[in-house]
């Protein structure tokens, strides 16, 4: 028998019909639209970004973080009206490893300058915040102060895409900042490598937090980075620490020494301080304003940020030629039977790349 349940003797086995199930949803709740952040116009983005209107920026901000086209090509447009609004500022780059103390000293940098006036921008480059979720970052709460001050706009690292990419939207944050007013401006970045470099492309100072460490301090940071720095300060300069921060502070500046005199002419400073206790920001500021009279006055400053727009139109090119031809569907298609190609042995990696390169060329035609 095929259902026993049915058999006579099983008739004392009633099956309930049982309830009806609830909706998984609850019936009585009312579905709020979220409601759509107004779209702006061009106009109205460049005129709030003009009178300093912070949601509007940070509006803006989001503009060109998004990878939709069409926010990029509104960003683009946005950028474009603000570029002539833009430059009148000093930025300054802000790099040390985990660790070393770069919250806190920008709070305590940030809130030192913003009593003199005038209206600040943190921002940050993190090529790993996507992975960490911008918990380096990412976390406003880090610059306590800083994040509650009326004159201060902290924004952190954009998440998604290449170091390169990252870096120009960063760039460009720094564009519509400088149009809404913001007349200092920190690039801060993690010293972990390549960022670096980006951030040098893209400020006037760049300053390198150190720590006073085993005494091997110098073993451990790349002669590249410490070509870069414009000042380097030891930080944790406190409590029983002071005079082995003094002693990292000759060590490097011995070992500047060993460097040729970088193009701007400036010989890069080494100071002891302590971002915690307040302790010798003073003198960070004293030479960094040392700083900018000296470049002004040698005509390096202007160089350097000539140099930089320059570095930037190329690096702007290579990105897009690169994602147009990493995104046309053709090429993606034929670059996985193409990849599969030169691991088999039956094409070598230069005809490889030739043979896309021409079938991409052919599209374009
Ligand atoms: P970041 O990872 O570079 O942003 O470093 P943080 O600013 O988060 O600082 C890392 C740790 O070092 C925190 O526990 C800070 O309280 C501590 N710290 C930062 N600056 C100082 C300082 O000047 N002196 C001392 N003693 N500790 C500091």
């Amino acid at each position: 028998m095929e259902h026993p349940e049915n058999s006579e003797e099983y008739k004392g086995l009633t099956v309930n019909a049982g309830i009806e199930q609830p909706s998984i949803i609850n019936p009585y709740l009312k579905f709020r639209k979220k409601p759509k952040r107004r779209e702006f116009t061009v106009g109205e983005y460049v005129e709030g970004i003009l009178n300093g209107n912070v949601t509007i920026l940070s509006q803006a901000v989001t503009l060109v973080e998004s990878l939709k086209p069409e926010h990029q090509a509104l960003a683009q447009e946005v950028i474009e009206k603000c570029l002539p609004h833009s430059g009148h500022s000093v930025r300054i780059g802000i790099s040390g490893v985990p660790g070393a103390g770069k919250s806190t000293s920008i709070d305590a940098f940030g809130l030192y300058v913003l009593e003199k006036g005038g209206k600040l921008a943190v921002l940050a480059i993190d090529p790993s915040s996507e992975r960490t979720k911008g918990s380096i970052l990412g976390d406003k709460t880090r610059m306590e102060k800083l994040s509650v001050h009326p004159k201060a706009f902290i924004r952190p690292s954009p998440s998604a895409g290449s170091l390169g990419g990252v870096a120009r939207k960063t760039r460009e944050t720094i564009i519509l900042c400088e149009a809404a007013g913001f007349d200092k401006i920190f690039v801060e970045t993690v010293g972990v490598g390549q960022s670096e470099t980006a951030v040098h492309s893209m400020v006037d100072f760049f300053l390198l937090i150190q720590l006073a460490g085993t005494g091997d301090e110098l073993q451990g940071i790349k002669r590249g980075i410490m070509e870069m720095a414009d000042g380097i300060v030891i930080n944790k300069a406190d409590g029983n620490n002071i005079e082995k921060a003094k002693l990292a502070a000759s060590h490097f500046r011995n070992a500047l020494h060993l460097f040729p005199v970088p193009d701007s002419g400036w010989t890069p400073q080494v100071l002891t301080y302590s971002g915690f206790y307040g302790l010798g920001i003073q003198e960070i500021w004293d030479m960094i304003d040392r700083y900018f009279v000296f470049v002004k006055q040698n005509g390096y400053f202007e160089y350097r940020r000539n140099e930089q727009a320059k570095y930037w139109m190329y690096e702007s090119i290579n990105e897009h030629l690169r994602d147009s031809f990493y995104n046309n569907p053709t090429i993606a298609a034929m670059l996985v039977a193409k990849e599969r190609e030169v691991l088999d042995g039956q094409l070598t990696s230069f005809v490889a790349a030739k043979k896309l390169l021409d079938t991409y060329y052919g599209l374009l035609k």
